[in-house]
């Protein structure tokens, strides 16, 4: 493809993304596809001949579309925001128009410094200390995998640049509350722990927070029992129910006892933009590192994943590469971001946070997150204010958890009376809800029971959107729920 054509083509597509993005309301929430559906149009073959684009615009619409959960829609509610400012997607056709190479400062050393700037403008913004230093990652389960790797070359005393695990006298322990995102177990089995050494604290039953005691408590005991704890990740904003771990009880704990102490805020991090949520992650700075996701509820396109290390020297010692071919002569002025990371190629994802920034203006943003919390509290009096309704869980950002518990599941006095019942009615209405295509929301399982999960956040989304889901919810719940032969209103 020449740069003419490229012209031609790239116009035709951006008009196609306006328009997909201006008719988004009308379409299903959730895709209808069957399962193999969107393989089977495609064909098993390889194109023999090319296609214009036109053609494959018309196959964007007929085949594909459907088969995406338009996470963009106003009302999905479900899992948590995945925002997509167009702001951002123009910085993303910056990055793949340029085609940086970004293996070392040299092959490209604007992808490093503009990464450089724009950490340092979200650190400012997000009201972290000097102290914090940061890189962009794909993703939030990167960060975690990264920080375990951190957390066992510190505790083994750099034991990977000898034998490895496969030398340790004892094993090594990692401590998170059973809240924790699944990436933060995955990145424990990844960086060689082993699942039995990885360590669920105990909750508070009310606000599903991590419990400092029993944190304590469990790292003496595997002391007393001559293992060797390493690492213990806070969730800030946990996936369930957005729980706060008590980072301000927790860091004490992890100074005290040498661990590393990563803060697992992928999706709360966009609140610290605001600074009245600053609280959530009160006595950070005596953590080691820190990932959110802008690609979350902030909104610049996935994947765009911020990763704060007070000591980024730590990560070096880890995760350096220095072949012959690599070498510059600016090495050691300069920032590598290979070796705080695990690949060497890397995209110029900061243009999407410095077009975001730019064109949609962090007070946007900030007004757009105020306006979701607002949704969100509006959302939580609805349900504390109608019988039959009640919330699992406090709802500190904007997401809630609740159920519809309706006589004969549930007695007067807020008994359980039938919870598997309880659990078919939960699942139920929730798929009638998504099965309208008019909102979409998925549920989660707390304390062993089903419960409906409403995550308010995407850009579009404003409180008529909200004010139609919960009509919706009420709708779909209250007719499962009566007697065969009642109407409801
Ligand atoms: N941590 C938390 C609290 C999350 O909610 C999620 C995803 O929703 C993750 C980590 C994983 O994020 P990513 O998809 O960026 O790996």
């Amino acid at each position: 493809m020449t740069p003419e054509e490229f012209r031609a083509a790239a116009h035709v597509l951006v008009d196609w993304i306006a328009d997909h993005r201006t008719r988004i309301a009308g379409l299903p929430v959730r895709s209808t596809v069957a399962p193999g559906a969107v393989a089977t149009a495609l064909g098993a073959e390889p194109p023999g001949s090319t296609r214009d684009i036109a053609s494959l615009i018309a196959e964007l619409d007929r085949t594909i579309v459907p088969g995406i959960t338009q996470v963009q829609h106003p009302r999905n509610f479900a899992w948590f925001p995945s925002n997509a400012s167009l702001a951002s997607v123009l910085g993303d056709m910056a990055s793949s128009g340029l085609g940086a190479l970004g293996i070392t400062w040299q092959a490209a050393p604007a992808l490093t410094e503009v990464e450089e700037v724009v950490t340092d403008w979200l650190r400012q913004l997000t009201g972290l200390s000097e102290q914090w230093h940061g890189t962009i990652h794909d993703t939030a389960s990167t960060a975690a995998l990264v920080a375990m790797l951190a957390a066992r070359e510190r505790a083994t005393g750099h034991g990977s640049e000898r034998g490895g695990l496969q030398q340790a006298p004892a094993p090594l322990t990692v401590y998170a509350s059973p809240q924790a995102h699944s990436s933060v177990a995955k990145a424990v089995l990844l960086a060689g722990y082993g699942r039995e050494n990885l360590r669920e604290i105990a909750t508070d039953p009310k606000t599903y927070a991590l419990d400092p005691a029993a944190l304590d408590a469990a790292i003496r005991a595997d002391l007393a029992a001559g293992l060797r704890p390493a690492a213990i990740v806070a969730s800030i904003g946990s996936t369930g129910t957005t729980a706060v771990d008590p980072l301000a009880d927790i860091v004490p704990i992890a100074r005290a006892h040498g661990l590393w102490l990563h803060v697992d805020a992928a999706m709360a991090g966009s609140a610290l933009l605001l600074p009245e949520y600053r609280w959530l992650v009160e006595g950070l700075d005596g953590a080691d590192s820190l990932s959110w996701n802008p690609h979350k509820w902030m909104g610049t396109i996935l994947d765009c994943s911020l990763f704060y290390v007070r000591n980024p020297a730590e990560l070096v010692r880890v995760l350096s590469t220095d072949p012959s071919y690599l070498r510059s002569a600016v090495d050691g002025a300069v920032i590598q971001y290979k070796d705080w990371g695990i690949p060497l190629g890397r995209r110029f994802r900061a243009l999407k946070l410095w077009f975001h920034l730019h064109l949609d203006g962090v007070e946007a943003i900030r007004a757009r997150l105020r306006r979701d919390l607002a949704n969100a509290r509006w959302l939580t009096d609805q349900v504390e204010q109608t019988s039959g309704w009640r919330l699992l869980a406090p709802v500190p950002l904007q997401t809630l958890c609740l159920r519809h518990e309706p006589p004969g599941l549930v007695g007067p006095d807020g008994t359980m009376l039938d919870g598997s019942a309880l659990d078919a009615h939960t699942l139920a209405w929730v798929e009638a809800v998504n099965a309208t295509g008019e909102a979409f929301l998925t549920p989660i399982t707390l304390d062993g029971r089903w419960v409906a999960r409403i995550s308010i956040g995407a850009e579009p989304t404003e409180q008529a959107d909200v004010e139609a889901l919960w009509r919706i919810v009420r709708r779909e719940a209250e007719r499962l729920a009566a007697p065969a032969g009642a109407t409801t209103d």
